[in-house]
């Protein structure tokens, strides 16, 4: 069986490393870019994406380049603590948390996959632009080729988009493009070299339901930030799902002129960055379908979701693992993608459901707790809101610790 993958980024990478460790070989990624740069800024891998990612034969070179997360902490505007809580190891998981560039985890995945799968497993500067699954057995997929400037085209049993939140494939097999709804606030992200804060491994949420601000490290020396607030005049952006735009740190850095605290400087931070980006808020509605017939979204094409939680690639990681588990274990090719729906769509919609509500409500009523002086009861609120958002997202610590892997017996993965 052929399987075409299209987009090389986490998800599709993923799917590749554990569509082979289950026993298949005749694979190929299809990506856009013209070489895999280290693109981005920092991610968040928890537990629940670790623990795969090491049942795939990835937890040293893992730990060889990410942060292993020690606690996130809320803090309000004034840089008062609301509520921090341990992460990874430190709160009892089998697995550690990381903090980590979006690029050295795309790089350790492509690494992975050319020595597993071949040199040639991915094929670079090959933009999908749609996929025909009437020709006979095989689904056709039409492609530019952006080096040689032509129509290229392949063909495959089975075709997995992982092409992100603007996914052609997905745009093509609904017929029309899936709207990307905003809620009207714009994420500001970047890197700065400064020394480490608090415990050197803390992620820090600061700020009000007016705006937050997002800090951890993601390697030593290098803290990732994030800033979110509603979009105003700074915001020249109109293109939704470009995570590629970069902004003048100078018109930014005023925004958080007051979060200076003696125990990091945010202002500074900002204001000092290497890099920054602009991404107005985008997601996707829930979908209702995933499959159509032997073409399966998995990732970002099929729930891309507001960057809360720090669930958008882990979710990508669980998609890869079902599929190859449940594409191995059932009958055959239609009952397995059938199956890999059925397991993750109601969990991935929920998470993208709960992801906009961490946008908005939640923090408007930690936020009215904490202006009263009722930090009890806003620690309270978030730690609910956590416990809960941790059960349907699949990283609840003692259903994680005890929960059956999905690796494929008989099919080990080889080591990279
Ligand atoms: C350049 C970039 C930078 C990002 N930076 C951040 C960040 O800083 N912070 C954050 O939280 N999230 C970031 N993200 C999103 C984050 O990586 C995803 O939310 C998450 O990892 C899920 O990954 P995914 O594989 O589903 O999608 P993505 O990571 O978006 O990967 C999709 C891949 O498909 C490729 N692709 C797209 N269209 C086509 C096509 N027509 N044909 C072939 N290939 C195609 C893309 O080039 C990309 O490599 C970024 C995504 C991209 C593409």
């Amino acid at each position: 069986m052929s399987i075409a993958i299209v987009g090389a980024g986490v998800g599709g990478l993923t799917a590749a490393l554990s569509l082979h460790a289950a026993g298949r070989d005749d694979i190929l990624v299809l990506e856009a870019a013209r070489e895999l740069r280290d693109v981005g800024v920092g991610i968040n891998l928890p537990p629940h994406a670790v623990r795969e990612l090491t049942e795939l034969g990835l937890g040293d070179a893992l730990d060889g380049v990410g942060v292993p997360t020690k606690e996130l902490a809320y803090y309000d505007p004034a840089g008062q603590l609301i509520w921090a809580e341990p992460r990874g190891l430190d709160a009892g998981y089998k697995w550690p948390q990381y903090s980590i560039h979006r690029g050295t985890l795309q790089r350790l995945l492509a690494d992975a996959v050319r020595h597993r799968l071949g040199e040639s497993s991915i094929r670079i500067a090959q933009r999908v632009t749609g996929v025909d699954a009437g020709q006979g057995d095989k689904i056709l997929i039409e492609a530019i080729d952006q080096v040689a400037e032509r129509s290229v085209s392949y063909t495959a049993d089975v075709v997995i988009a992982a092409d992100g939140i603007r996914s052609p494939v997905r745009n093509s097999l609904y017929g029309s493009p899936v709207p990307l709804p905003s809620n009207g606030w714009v994420m500001y992200r970047g890197v700065t070299t400064s020394a480490p804060f608090l415990t050197g491994r803390s992620m820090v949420i600061i700020g009000d339901e007016t705006q937050r601000v997002v800090v951890y490290p993601i390697a030593d020396g290098v803290l990732n930030w994030l800033l979110v607030r509603p979009k105003d005049a700074t915001s020249q952006v109109t293109e939704l799902g470009n995570w590629n735009v970069p902004v003048s740190t100078s018109a930014i850095a005023s925004f958080v002129k007051d979060y200076r605290f003696d125990w990091l400087d945010v202002h500074r931070l900002v204001a000092s960055a290497s890099e920054a980006y602009e991404y107005p808020m985008a997601d996707i509605d829930p979908l209702p379908r995933w499959v159509f017939g032997r073409c399966a979204l998995l990732g970002d094409a099929a729930h891309a979701m507001y960057p809360f939680g720090s669930n958008g690639a882990s979710q990508a990681i669980l998609d890869a693992r079902v599929l190859a588990y449940e594409l191995a274990n059932a009958a055959n090719i239609d009952d397995g993608l059938r199956a890999y729906e059925a397991h993750r769509r109601p969990v991935a919609s929920e998470v993208q459901l709960a992801n906009r509500r961490q946008a908005g409500d939640v923090m408007a009523r930690v936020s009215t707790m904490a202006r009263r002086g009722a930090h009890g009861d806003a620690a309270t609120e978030l730690q609910d809101v956590e416990r809960r958002y941790k059960q349907l997202a699949g990283f609840d610590v003692d259903a994680l610790n005890n929960r059956k892997s999905w690796s494929v017996s008989g099919a080990l993965p080889q080591t990279a």
